[in-house]
């Protein structure tokens, strides 16, 4: 455990940063970021293989007011899991978009509640005995790598700790591939209906893919090998420059744009 989520722990952190506006706008607007490891039925497989993924659920798209999927395609919004298991629920809803809008009017706060949530994550699962790790894009796709506390970028205040997420995202996705992300936060490209040009070119440039099939899985797409995305989530642990598949689920069984592949 890095020493910094020790600090967490024992409060010092918070007592020297927090200032009296901020403790007083912390009450009125707190409720929970992260969701619990077993909250969604993707995330939960984790557990399977020693790791707890804890993640962040905000509004997709603009439901907020706020976009916070800059680069989804008709498709994926339709087929969004947003309304999956309890998404479907109008309170989820309603707490994704509150959520959402307290990371962009409050951002200090915001992010200082998610590192006290981190470190707290961290500590809980240790205790289980589990590997914590953090997909903090579950239904968004910001650029968390330029994310700060403080004037540290979030991935910095916890460098033991593995991040991972999906993006449909090029230039994030070419400078991940680059070497120009955290060390510690990994990236999976998504393909779309309308990104085949950056999808070929995360293939060239060695990246990962994640394809969503009819029915089943290719062994090989493109020329490259298919794995089992529905598996686990935890993406972190896939080969090299390979696709992974997933098969469709919920309105994306319902969609004719293209976003999901017919190969069988
Ligand atoms: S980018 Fe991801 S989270 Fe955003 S609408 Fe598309 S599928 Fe949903």
């Amino acid at each position: 455990m890095c020493r910094l989520a020790l600090w967490l722990g024992r409060g010092g952190f918070f007592k020297k940063t927090i200032d009296n506006h901020t403790k007083i706008t912390i009450l009125i607007t707190m409720q929970k970021i992260l969701t619990n490891p077993t909250a969604n039925a993707k995330i939960n497989k984790s557990t399977k293989k020693g790791f707890w993924t804890f993640g962040i659920h905000l509004a997709p798209a603009k439901l907020s007011g706020f976009n916070v999927c800059a680069w989804a395609s008709k498709g994926c919004a339709d087929a969004c899991l947003n309304t999956a298991g309890r998404g479907r629920m109008t309170a989820i809803q309603e707490s994704r978009i509150k959520k959402t809008r307290w990371f962009y009017n409050e951002r200090e706060n915001f992010m200082l509640q998610l590192v006290k949530e981190i470190g707290n994550a961290i500590k809980l699962a240790v205790k289980k005995s589990q590997t914590p790790c953090f997909r903090l894009n579950l239904t968004s796709d910001l650029a968390w790598e330029s994310q700060k506390f403080n004037g540290v970028k979030l991935m910095e205040i916890f460098p033991d700790v593995q991040f991972y997420d999906y993006t449909k995202s090029f230039k994030r996705m070419e400078k991940y591939l680059k070497g120009e992300f955290p060390k510690n936060y990994h990236l999976t490209f998504s393909r779309s209906e309308s990104n085949a040009k950056e999808t070929e070119k995360v293939l060239r440039l060695g990246g990962n893919v994640a394809c969503v099939f009819r029915n089943e899985l290719p062994k090989t797409w493109q020329g490259y090998k298919v794995i089992n995305g529905d598996e686990t989530d935890l993406r972190f642990l896939d080969d090299k420059n390979i696709i992974v598949g997933l098969v469709e689920k919920g309105l994306a069984k319902e969609d004719e744009t293209g976003f999901v592949l017919e190969c069988s």
